[in-house]
């Protein structure tokens, strides 16, 4: 099946280069020419070392007949700025891109990775004046810091974080919510797991999974400039769970009718995600701090969309 990503930067070309890893798809096809075609390229070349994929640049046109598009097009974050102020400069950018794509590849499901992701479903939907069901458009959320909490937690308790199930939800980045009382550990709550293996899990050692967990693009960013592997995997993993209907738990984002008493908002909260989309929505039992989050963080989502409709 062909997979087709729009924006040849960090993030497309990763994601990528993720696919040809996993083997994901039949074709990968990379809109832009220029950056693009060199991507293509440089990617191909890994093929004889993973797995038989076409992989080839291409125009718009390009597109059709995708079953996935990846929008991974967008200015990045630039040092110290938060996700939401590069709302207006990306939403600028979806309104050329998203009509464009659908134009050429009007049965494709839309993966957004642009930030602020929280946001962007929806802008997605706003630029291309799109009827699809809301599911057929949505954002990779906070899969990528649902991954960095599981792998700290993995890491620091010893375990393969294949086997830990935990949750980020909410916004993706700066005020995301840990579940940190629904962690399970081989069936068993994270608390159990950490006293049966006489693992500290005190407020201190918390505190700073949760700390790194939160922060992870700053100190990234600052490093290098971008982060580009965790979401490149993520992004291979959505399209993989799209293109086989695997029907796997993510905690993706897009248009849901209310969060935490909010009407109308993309956050991200584990849903059942298979070949047509995002099928359902798990509602979590949170206690009333996370709850208090979840509810301040998608009013300031709500108010961003607000101002993104008045535009
Ligand atoms: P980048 O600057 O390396 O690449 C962006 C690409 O978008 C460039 O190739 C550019 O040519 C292209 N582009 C810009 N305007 C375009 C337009 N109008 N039409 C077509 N293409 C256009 O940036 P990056 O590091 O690859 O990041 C891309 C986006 O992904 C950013 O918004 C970034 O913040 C976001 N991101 C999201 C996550 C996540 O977890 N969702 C993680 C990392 C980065």
């Amino acid at each position: 099946m062909k997979v087709g990503i729009v924006g040849a930067g960090f993030v497309g070309a990763t994601a990528g280069y993720a696919l040809v890893m996993q083997g994901v798809g039949r074709e990968l096809v990379r809109k832009n020419m220029g950056r693009a075609e060199a991507e293509a390229d440089d990617i191909r070349h890994a093929v004889p070392f993973a797995h038989p994929l076409e992989i080839r640049a291409g125009g718009y046109e390009a597109l059709a007949e995708c079953r996935a598009v990846l929008l991974c097009a967008g200015v990045g974050q630039r040092p110290g700025e938060t996700r939401l102020h590069l709302l207006q400069r990306n939403a600028q950018v979806f309104r050329e891109v998203v009509s464009a794509v659908l134009t050429n590849a009007p049965e494709a499901l839309l993966v957004v990775a642009s930030n602020p992701v929280d946001v962007m479903p929806l802008a997605a939907r706003f630029a291309a004046l799109c009827d699809a069901p809301p599911g057929r458009v949505f954002g990779s959320g906070t899969t990528l810091d649902t991954a960095r909490f599981r792998s700290l937690l993995g890491s620091y308790c010893g375990i393969d974080p294949q086997h830990i199930h935990a949750y980020v939800i909410g916004e993706h980045g700066d005020s995301e919510v840990l579940t940190w009382l629904l962690v399970t550990v081989g069936g068993m709550p994270l608390e159990s797991f950490a006293a049966l293996r006489g693992i500290d899990l005190s407020e201190t050692v918390r505190q700073e999974i949760d700390h790194q967990v939160r922060s992870a693009a700053y100190t990234i960013i600052s490093g290098k400039s971008a982060t580009y592997y965790g979401i490149g995997g993520a992004l291979a993993r959505i399209v993989k769970v799209i293109l086989h209907n695997q029907r796997s738990v993510m905690t993706v984002c897009v248009p849901t009718p209310e969060v935490a008493g909010v009407s109308n908002v993309t956050l991200s909260m584990p849903r059942l995600v298979g070949g047509n989309g995002v099928l359902q929505t798990f509602p979590l039992p949170l206690n009333e701090q996370e709850n208090a989050r979840l509810c301040e963080r998608a009013r300031v989502v709500r108010r961003a969309l607000d101002e993104l409709e008045d535009e």
